[in-house]
């Protein structure tokens, strides 16, 4: 960290600072020049304040030289983190599929989707079985009952259930669940967050609507610090000044975070598309763009779906973009 002072700093409150920054095991390195003095900090500034260093009176600017993020960076870790699920790899060259309805709505749908994506190939299952929605009157899901269907569908199909948990207090619910997702809304619930750091279960962390790389990667710092470094990014499309579509799906976080974090990236354009005309397209510009893998969701009967219909690709539709999908992932693996 570099804190550039103003000119002719107070002596008294010059020193207060240095001795505070000392007190946290923080050395101090004065760079003095004609008109501007440099404090150069070296040490472990992650549990420094910047703001407060900001706001001092004899200071102009603090920058930051080292990202907050320690667990999660990359500079630490350069090999990439591979996170194995069943038979599936998230990280590491490979391209995990994930694919489900967006809600479990009943046994029929849950097991009729679950045959389908295996089919065509899909390496997890993904329901809600709690689903966030803006309105409280809109259906939330099953709840257990859901969580019991998702089971069985990996009793009768193998595949292994990606799911989304809202609260800490859910957790004991989630036990049978092989991925925890963490959804959009709840990207900064630190509470959620932290307990998930506890767990040995692979979560997948997906951006905040109106969230930046380091907010998001600092979330995934929670989780890590906690002791689970099996964090999955998943970009879902962010808020931008377009209306056309659910979202903005932030295709350029793939390159962007690989340089970041050794952490898997995967996309999730069905929630970013608006209408599932476009899911194919965005789906194939994350793959190409490298990310990890993709969540597809898909729907056995789109059109009476209580839940995203507009967006579900049918059994049909999602074999088509598997197959795109895994074909660009090996061209450009061959890279
Ligand atoms: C979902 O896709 O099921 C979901 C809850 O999405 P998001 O959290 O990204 O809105
Ligand atoms: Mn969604």
């Amino acid at each position: 960290m570099i804190v550039i002072l103003k000119d002719r700093p107070d002596e008294e409150q010059l020193a207060g600072l240095v001795s505070w920054l000392k007190d946290q095991g923080i050395s101090v390195h004065p760079t003095v020049g004609s008109s501007q003095t440099i404090l150069g900090l070296v040490g472990d500034t992650s549990r420094i304040d910047m703001d407060l260093i900001s706001a001092l009176d004899i200071v102009s600017s603090v920058k930051r030289v080292q990202e907050p993020y320690k667990n999660a960076n990359r500079k630490f870790h350069p090999d990439d983190t591979v996170i194995r699920v069943g038979s599936a790899r998230f990280g590491g060259g490979a391209f995990a599929l994930i694919a489900g309805p967006s809600v479990v709505e009943s046994e029929e749908q849950i097991l009729s989707v679950a045959e389908a994506v295996k089919e065509a190939g899909a390496d997890l299952l993904k329901g809600l079985a709690f689903k966030p929605r803006s309105s409280p009157y809109a259906f939330q899901g099953l709840g257990i009952e859901g969580i019991r269907l998702l089971l069985l569908a990996r009793e009768k199909t193998g595949l292994p259930l990606v799911s989304e948990i809202h609260d800490a207090s859910q957790l004991p619910l989630f036990e049978e669940i092989d991925v925890l997702m963490v959804g959009a809304r709840n990207m900064q619930n630190y509470a959620l967050l932290r307990a998930l750091g506890k767990t040995d279960k692979p979560v997948i962390l997906k951006r905040g609507f109106s969230n930046t790389y380091e907010e998001w990667l600092m979330s995934a710092e929670y989780i890590m610090a906690g002791g689970n470094g099996k964090v999955i990014l998943c970009e879902r499309g962010i808020r931008t000044f377009e209306p056309s579509a659910a979202g903005t799906l932030d295709v350029a976080c793939v390159p962007v975070l690989k340089e970041l974090t050794h952490l898997p990236v995967i996309i999730d354009p069905s929630s970013a598309a608006g209408s599932y005309t476009f899911v194919g397209s965005l789906a194939r510009a994350g793959a190409a763009a490298g990310a990890d893998g993709a969540m597809l969701g898909v729907h056995n009967d789109p059109m009476r779906a209580l839940c995203d219909g507009p967006v579900s690709l049918t059994p049909e539709r999602f074999r088509k973009t598997v197959k795109s999908l895994r074909d660009i992932h090996k061209l450009i693996m061959e890279e």
